[in-house]
């Protein structure tokens, strides 16, 4: 791995040298002594996303009411969803906005199991989001507990072993569905890979994108994935609870039948007719009226992920876990840190976790520093049992923010300060 120098000096060369860093102005910045690292779990306010929203209100639904679905609201879901699809390499009428991430990935993985009737298993990984696998048991369970879904383990916590997903795929999946970049790990499926070998299998591939889009660059076309969601409100920047996107391949759309029945999965849900005949295109995986306030918070934050490119995003990502990582071995590892993600770039996602036994208490310390001591707040977040997880967002996270929070981390963990932090947890971490 590059060294680079522990001085503050470099982290400011850095940051001079950075062609990305006129974007962080993009961007609401209330309070310049915070350091904000969980850009993965909230992304920042855009500045021009509170304008938008604000003229959404007060023009759209307070002036033109009812009109306004016939002035831009009513295509928000495709409209959105062909602006995603630019960020995640798929055509603009394979991806819908509309729902929440869990919804969609019920729609998706329910839809595909019904595809495949002759096909019985379902494999995922234990390193997934946990809200993940209670969808594919709930859908196992609704569709009468005919299928067995199968987690590939994780030998060292941190990564799932591909030759491990090569053989469990000789089983004959009906559907191989994964997280692209871990949740805690931030451990990173080569995507294309492994819809290959999927493929090889005769299954499909669901894929959740929720901490890869906007972050990593995604080829779904190329890759020839079958099934996609993710969220909004991580690295897209589209706001608290925003809604989420699904990707249906063109081909497979047709094939495809939604178990979600709603109006706004037709043709036309203004023919109001009685029985349901789902729509020809992406639209069928609808149900029902846009969240629309919701909605209008996601496109001015689009936009500026295409004017900055995915892929130099992802090129400063990469600087910048790697100059943490340098950080953390000169500084963290030796005051008794461990590694939570992996150490090759190509690996791992825009997010790294370090792991110390008393995690929790030192994210407290970091949120909430002593008032008289003067330090700088860092937000960071805590996975358990002892991650302390610490996001990149290329378009605002600076290297002095990284410089300034490892140095923060040093110092908590050397002189102990966490020990005056309660052990007992909030509900949110
Ligand atoms: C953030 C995230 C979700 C969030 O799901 P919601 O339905 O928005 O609550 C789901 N899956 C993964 C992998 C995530 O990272």
């Amino acid at each position: 791995m590059k060294n680079f120098s522990s001085k503050f000096s470099t982290a400011r060369d850095l940051d001079r040298q950075d062609p990305l860093r006129s974007f962080r102005d993009r961007f609401v910045i209330d309070d310049p002594q915070l350091i904000y690292l969980d850009g993965n779990s909230l992304g920042r306010l855009p500045k021009n996303t509170a304008d938008h929203l604000d003229k959404a209100v007060k023009e759209g639904w307070g002036k033109r009411l009812i009109r306004g679905w016939n002035e831009g609201w009513f295509e928000l879901p495709q409209k959105l969803g062909a602006k995603i699809a630019r960020i995640i390499g798929a055509r603009p009428d394979e991806v819908l906005v509309c729902d929440s991430t869990s919804i969609n990935l019920f729609k998706l993985t329910a839809a595909a199991l019904r595809a495949r009737p002759d096909l019985k298993s379902i494999i995922s990984d234990s390193l997934n989001f946990p809200s993940d696998l209670y969808i594919f048991q709930g859908v196992v369970d609704l569709l009468g507990d005919q299928h067995q879904l199968q987690l590939l383990p994780s030998q060292d916590r941190l990564t799932i072993n591909t030759s491990l997903l090569q053989a469990t795929t000789q089983a004959n999946p009906a559907l191989v569905a994964l997280t692209h970049v871990a949740f805690k790990s931030g451990f990173m499926y080569d995507m294309e890979k492994i819809t290959h070998l999927v493929h090889q299998a005769g299954g499909l591939s669901l894929w959740d994108l929720s901490h890869s889009a906007g972050a990593v660059p995604l080829q779904l076309n190329r890759w020839e994935v079958d099934l996609a969601v993710g969220c909004t409100y991580k690295y897209l920047n589209g706001g608290p609870g925003s809604p989420a996107f699904l990707y249906v391949r063109k081909d497979l759309q047709e094939e495809l039948i939604p178990p979600l029945w709603g109006w706004f999965g037709t043709q036309n849900p203004f023919e109001f007719n009685l029985d349901f005949e789902p729509a020809a295109g992406i639209n069928r995986f609808n149900v029902s009226t846009p969240q629309v306030l919701s909605m209008l918070g996601i496109g001015p934050a689009l936009d500026i992920i295409l004017e900055a490119g995915v892929d130099r995003i992802r090129e400063k990502s990469i600087q910048q876990t790697s100059y943490l990582l340098s950080l953390f071995q000169e500084w963290l590892e030796p005051l008794g840190c461990q590694l939570g993600s992996p150490l090759d770039p190509e690996q791992r996602g825009s997010h790294v976790s370090i792991r110390h036994p008393e995690a929790y208490r030192i994210c407290q310390a970091l949120i909430n520093p002593v008032p008289a001591e003067n330090q700088p707040q860092v937000i960071p977040d805590f996975r358990t049992p002892d991650n302390i997880r610490l996001g990149i967002a290329p378009l605002y996270t600076s290297f002095a923010d990284i410089f300034r929070a490892l140095d923060r981390m040093r110092s908590i963990i050397s002189r102990k300060t966490y020990t005056g932090y309660p052990l007992e947890r909030q509900q949110v971490t």
